[in-house]
């Protein structure tokens, strides 16, 4: 069996456009809205002779708080049980958020590996200074990505193959 990557974060972080750039198609729906229906997802993902089914977790994330903190442990704790390894995804823009650093402990907790991805550091060139706030997650270091134009996702799977 292929083993399991699963891809968590909150809502709105990037999970679906990080999994398609990763998978190389548009499969799961991307929303500029959150709280949008989307259900799971797994595709088959190909790097350096590594494969992998990669899974985004996001599935139906709630449009308002009151749910929000039920679905991101929901979602942390599915991915604990069934992957091998967990790309936890956060937001360049937001900074750490009391969410992020509630998903970091759950996972921490659970020791599986887990690679953090920070998102949306669209250009190129030196990370902007605020990646290093990511460190303070105690999940380690921080790998800046953009997956709508795909920057960083090397790193990231280089990181994540090392754990399969
Ligand atoms: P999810 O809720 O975590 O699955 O997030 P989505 O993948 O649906 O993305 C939420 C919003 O962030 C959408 O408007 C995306 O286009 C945008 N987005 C995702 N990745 C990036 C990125 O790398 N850079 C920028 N600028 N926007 C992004
Ligand atoms: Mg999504």
């Amino acid at each position: 069996a292929k083993p399991i990557v699963a891809i968590v974060g909150r809502p709105n972080v990037g999970k679906s456009t990080l999994f398609n750039k990763l998978v190389g198609q548009r499969l799961s729906i991307v929303e500029d809205t959150p709280g949008v229906t989307r259900d799971r997802i797994y595709a088959t993902c190909e790097w350096q002779d590594r494969q992998f089914l990669l899974v985004d977790t996001g599935g139906i994330e709630p449009d308002s708080d009151a749910g929000l903190l039920g679905h991101i442990r929901r979602q942390a704790e599915l991915a604990i049980e069934t992957a091998q390894c967990i790309i936890f995804v956060t937001d360049i823009r937001g900074g750490v958020t009391a969410s992020d650093e509630d998903i970091a402990r759950l996972l921490m907790r659970s020791g599986k590996p887990v690679v953090l991805a920070v998102n949306k550091c669209d250009s190129l060139g030196e990370p902007p200074m605020e990646l290093y706030d990511f460190y303070a997650l105690g999940i380690g270091e921080p790998h800046p990505v953009s997956s709508v134009h795909g920057h960083g996702t090397g790193d990231l799977l280089e990181e994540v193959c090392s754990h399969l």
